[in-house]
């Protein structure tokens, strides 16, 4: 029973019947390609959904770009049709010759393959752009927020991580990554994407931010302060923070000066609470 089982599976990403509706959806060109998985390798094919990111990300030739994820080069190339700078990475080598060429093509792209968290940061102002691989999300746009020299980010993200980056003090989704987003940016969610626009499409509705940066550094110790607030969820803000370490006589006396009570959640908190807060610890 078992093998019989395995056997009427088709062996391919696409049944023999899905053959013609792929090549409505324009995705037939892929058949060759095995997409990863485990790389996040959820490729967009449509060319106004591609512009749009473009747009939203108000790329011009002045910019310098940096594109974490090029997969086949749908989005590069509109980023580098601006003129502007563009540097892309993209981990899997598989991809190189659908990549390469289009260096020719566009004098001023640079594609980078390798692993973008190894990579080194431009050292001047740029753009950040990209369809992010949702298993890297939140370490990528964590070093995108904590490099000063980032002027903007725009990335397809997961929904729900679109949800927490924009949300307001107060609710489920406010966390350590709403809090890290507004004290250096402005977030907001320029279109929601169903997952239908993907190929393969991925188990998740998406939505592209774009989070508008301030020239400002993290302070280590705010970013400190803000992890310790939000590392136990249903603990008071005086029992995650003396957990951490902090004095308890110093948190009941700064939570005081801020008019804040005792039993205050960290979650309550706005993100000018925290940078006043971690002034007066
Ligand atoms: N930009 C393409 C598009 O929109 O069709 C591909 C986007 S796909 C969601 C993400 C891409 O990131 C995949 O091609 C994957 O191989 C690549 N990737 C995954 N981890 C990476 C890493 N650490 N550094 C660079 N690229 C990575």
């Amino acid at each position: 029973g078992e093998r019989r089982k395995r056997r009427a599976r088709p062996s391919c990403a696409f049944g023999v019947f899905d053959l013609q509706n792929a090549a409505k959806r324009g995705i037939i060109r892929d058949m060759g390609f095995k997409h990863s998985h485990s790389l996040g390798q959820n490729f967009l094919t449509d060319k106004n959904l591609l512009a749009a990111i473009v747009g939203d990300a108000g790329v011009t030739a002045s910019d310098r770009v940096i594109e974490v994820g090029a997969g086949q080069g749908a989005l590069t190339r509109p980023l580098a049709a601006t003129g502007a700078r563009v540097t892309s990475y993209e981990i899997d080598s598989r991809l190189e010759e659908y990549l390469r060429p289009l260096e020719s093509e566009y004098p001023a792209l640079e594609v980078v393959m390798g692993d973008f968290m190894k990579a080194e940061l431009p050292g001047e102002p740029y753009k950040a752009v990209a369809n992010l691989p949702y298993y890297i999300t939140t370490p990528v746009l964590f070093r995108f927020l904590d490099d000063p020299d980032c002027e903007s980010v725009t990335v397809m993200v997961q929904k729900e991580v679109a949800e927490r980056i924009i949300a307001p003090p107060g609710g489920k989704d406010y966390g350590v990554l709403s809090v890290t987003t507004r004290l250096v940016g402005e977030p907001r969610i320029t279109r929601r994407v169903p997952r239908t626009m993907f190929t393969p499409p991925p188990n998740v509705d998406s939505a592209v931010v774009t989070i508008v940066r301030r020239p400002v550094t993290l302070d280590p110790r705010t970013k400190a302060l803000v992890r310790a607030a939000f590392a136990m969820r249903r603990k008071t803000l005086l029992n995650c923070l003396t957990a951490a370490g902090y004095p308890k006589p110093a948190v009941l006396s700064a939570l005081s000066a801020l008019g804040l009570p005792d039993a205050v959640r960290g979650e309550r908190l706005s993100p000018e609470e925290f940078i006043k807060l971690s002034k007066l610890l």
